[in-house]
């Protein structure tokens, strides 16, 4: 085996750019291909998530690289969800009881379009754009592209090639068609789909509604969420059925029939998206759904990753922040079987391929979270305590939330199951009555720990876990 092998990344997105950049650091030959143009040059926000929520696993990915300092300056620090009732009343949720512990609205873009840069800095990395990947003979490492601008057609080899091409992955696709191997995958959507929307500045470029949060106005059936952007305008998404319910994507087919749906189900919100009629109407309506797959790998030739190994729902706000773990993930076992790519791969996906199915069901979890439950008043009663319990016994509590979002050094799969051990055991106690957190927090801390402690028991039991 060659000391610093050709690699050919397919998909220039968050995951392929954040690759390439470390694999260069590391020294190898790296040739990735994107079938877009290039995002710093030319504009194709629409239809993709325009911002998104940058949290801790994704920061420490920033930091493996060195370009977190180049990264804050994008970030809008969210401290906790502000949730809007159908009156117009609001109230907040904090992420964390702990100082430090927030979330960051990034634009994708930009993100993006820092990673490319910095990974265009080294000499041995190319970026291709307008180039899609039609196919890939994972024997012979050889991917066929199309491109957009000649319309010719051409081939390129490598020693590797890493798929970091999205949900829709050309690589994933090869794996099934070739059928080379036993090849597992599985696709599921939900039966709502988002479309963006946008809260503009206001007259002097401020923000109209508090930057600091993350708002959410929940709806049981559908809800809207909204982040702040750097400019002073919120991006705002209705996640909402195809076509369930009285109001669906299917049946929204008059500026009436939006206005009277947003009249009466987010009254507050509709009087801060002026151009709604427009961006109704012409902003695409995306779909939403979880991959699962496996191998990740062929051989030692070819890799899946980021969401094309594993793509999720957006609702726990971790797709991009698990593709850039995926990364140094990635690059700790490099270090340690380097140069034996098979091993290396089949490493990564021993210890990888648990944290991502996790991550993909706490995803579907926080789908019901954010727009039903975060309006229960048992929830609410939950969270107040957990936001006590971390506040007072920082180093002794941690919410599944924490865990999952402020907590890099627990893999998903540990968070998965003590938070959702912790969860029962304090929606249990809250139900029986059994908390007073007048009387005493650490007695409520006891209380929680030992009663998570005896469900992790029964599910160790019954094999839950
Ligand atoms: P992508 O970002 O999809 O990048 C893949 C790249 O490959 C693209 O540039 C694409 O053009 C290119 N490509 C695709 N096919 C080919 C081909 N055949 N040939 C060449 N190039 C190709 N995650 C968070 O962490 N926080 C959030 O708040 C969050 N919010 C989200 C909101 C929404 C509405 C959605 C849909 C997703 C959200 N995500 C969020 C998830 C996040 O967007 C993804 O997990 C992340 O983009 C995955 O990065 P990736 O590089 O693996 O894939």
């Amino acid at each position: 085996m060659q000391d610093k092998e050709n690699i050919l990344i397919i998909g220039a997105g968050l995951c392929g750019s954040l690759l390439a950049l470390r694999l260069a650091q590391r020294g190898y030959q790296v040739t990735m291909y994107e079938s877009r143009p290039d995002l710093r040059t030319t504009d194709i926000s629409a239809g993709r998530s325009i911002n998104l929520a940058l949290s801790d696993r994704g920061l420490r990915a920033m930091k493996m690289v060195g370009i977190v300092d180049k990264v804050l300056p994008f970030c809008t620090p969210m401290y906790g969800r502000l949730i809007h009732d159908i009156q117009g009343n609001t109230f907040t949720s904090n992420y964390s009881g702990r100082d430090g512990e927030y979330i960051n609205s990034i634009s994708r873009g930009g993100l993006n379009g820092l990673l490319l840069t910095e990974a265009e800095k080294h000499d041995n990395v190319t970026i291709h754009f307008n180039k899609k990947c039609t196919s890939v003979d994972i024997e012979n490492t050889t991917a066929k592209f199309k491109c957009y601008i000649t319309k010719e057609k051409h081939e390129v080899c490598a020693d590797l090639i890493f798929g970091a091409d999205g949900a829709g992955s050309a690589l994933r696709k090869s794996y099934y068609l070739e059928k080379k191997f036993l090849f597992s995958y599985s696709q599921n959507y939900l039966t709502h789909g988002y479309k963006e929307l946008e809260i503009p500045a206001d007259k002097i470029g401020n923000h109209q509604i508090s930057k600091d949060h993350l708002h959410i106005w929940p709806r049981g059936q559908y809800m809207l969420i909204a982040l702040p952007n750097l400019d002073g305008s919120f991006t705002v998404t209705l996640f909402l059925s195809y076509d369930e319910g009285a109001y669906n994507f299917n049946n929204l087919t008059t500026i009436e029939k939006v206005t009277e749906f947003f009249k009466t189900q987010f009254p507050d919100a509709l009087d801060l998206i002026p151009d709604i009629d427009n961006e109704f109407f012409n902003n695409p309506t995306g779909a939403l759904g979880t991959v699962k797959c496996a191998p990740w790998y062929y051989k030692g030739k070819t890799l899946l990753m980021g969401d094309a190994a594993h793509a999720i729902v957006p609702f726990y706000g971790q797709g991009m922040n698990a593709s850039f773990e995926d990364v140094v993930v990635f690059d700790e076992i490099l270090d340690q079987h380097q140069g034996d790519w098979e091993t290396t791969f089949k490493a990564y996906q021993k210890i990888r391929k648990k944290d991502t199915d996790a991550i993909a069901d706490l995803a579907i979890d926080n789908y019901y979270e954010m727009r039903d439950h975060v309006a229960n008043p048992i929830f609410k009663e939950k969270r107040k305590i957990e936001m006590d319990l971390e506040k007072t016994f920082p180093n002794d509590y941690f919410s599944k939330y924490s865990m999952v979002t402020f907590n890099e050094t627990i893999n998903y799969a540990t968070a998965m199951k003590i938070g959702r051990a912790q969860d029962k055991a304090l929606l249990n106690l809250i139900a029986d009555n059994e908390l007073d957190t007048d009387a005493n927090l650490k007695t409520v801390l006891h209380k929680v720990q030992q009663q998570t402690k005896e469900i992790l028991q029964e599910d160790k039991v019954a094999g839950l876990q």
